[in-house]
């Protein structure tokens, strides 16, 4: 099967309706497009999960503030197609913002809690507002047996997990694994935005994250580990920091002294005109 590519909700469900009439399971992959190896790695994970993958493109202006990328951001619809038809899947779902958020569109969906207010809640206020209204629209649209979301936005993961069980969407979340490239930067589609001096900068992040990680996981004191990171990290010619901080795995609170259960270290930093965002799992010794 050929990938095909639908622009419209109506188009979408007569997709999905046929499958489903055939007995098939069907996956969703939520994306923004200017996808890399990373966005596929996740369409394999869907594929041992379904019978039929989809994946959507859409870069949602509600989950931008005015001050950010959204204009920026990269559109590169065909190299996209290019992709998904060599990795195998069947849709490509790529709405229009009129066709999400039609003239009178009203509905606002609101997350809140510990796990949401913090990290790039706190720093890039009513982010996930904006992703919890597109995530709630794109899996009723789609109604999948399952969706898969990678841990490279991993409190976005969370978050997902949180708002569709408190409203008791029937989809299973997955998560995937991080895709990084060969100097252990994380794949992501704001890294077109580095030169090639930021580039040679920007697996700094990895480094410091997988430094602090080995100590920590052997009980090392957090304060000066992380200390130390952000310094590293500023003097490699990351400014601002906007966190570094190293948090509970499953509810995202805060951990200050020694990691004694599982836990993840979250960075977000600047570098010229991205802002780049990375995690490790820390697992205690
Ligand atoms: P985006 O297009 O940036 O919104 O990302 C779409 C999905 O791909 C999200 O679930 C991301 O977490 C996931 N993703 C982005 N970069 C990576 C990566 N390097 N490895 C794994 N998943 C990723």
């Amino acid at each position: 099967m050929s990938l095909t590519t639908v622009h419209t909700v109506a188009d979408l469900r007569a997709t999905v309706a046929n499958w489903r009439a055939e007995g098939l399971r069907v996956a969703l992959v939520p994306t923004m497009g200017a996808l890399h190896d990373g966005h596929i790695s996740l369409t394999h994970l869907a594929r041992e999960h379904a019978d039929r993958v989809i994946v959507s493109i859409f870069v949602n202006p509600t989950q931008f503030a005015p001050n950010e990328d959204f204009g920026a951001y990269p559109r590169t619809l065909p190299a996209d197609q290019k992709l998904l038809g060599d990795a195998g899947v069947e849709l490509c779902f790529a709405p229009s913002v009129e066709e999400m958020y039609p003239d009178g569109f009203a509905t606002k969906v609101s997350v809140d809690g510990a796990m949401t207010n913090v990290l790039c809640g706190a720093a890039r206020p009513g982010h996930f507002d904006g992703v919890a209204q597109v995530v709630t629209k794109l899996l009723l649209q789609a109604l999948p047996d399952c969706a898969i979301f990678g841990q490279k936005d991993y409190q976005q993961l969370m978050v997902i997990r949180r708002f569709s069980a408190d409203l008791n969407i029937p989809v299973e979340i997955i998560g995937a694994k991080i895709l990084r490239e060969d100097d252990g930067l994380a794949m992501s589609s704001r890294n077109r935005y580095l030169t090639p001096d930021e580039r040679a900068i920007a697996p700094t992040l990895n480094k410091v994250l997988g430094d602090i990680t080995a100590k920590a996981a052997r009980g090392a004191e957090l304060g000066p580990l992380l200390a130390k990171g952000r310094e590293d990290i500023l003097s490699a010619g990351f400014d601002p920091i906007d966190y570094l901080e190293v948090r509970d795995a499953e509810t995202l609170e805060l951990i200050s002294d020694t990691v004694t259960k599982p836990a993840r270290i979250f960075v977000a930093a600047r570098l010229g005109k991205a802002r780049l965002i990375d995690n490790h799992a820390i697992e205690p010794a």
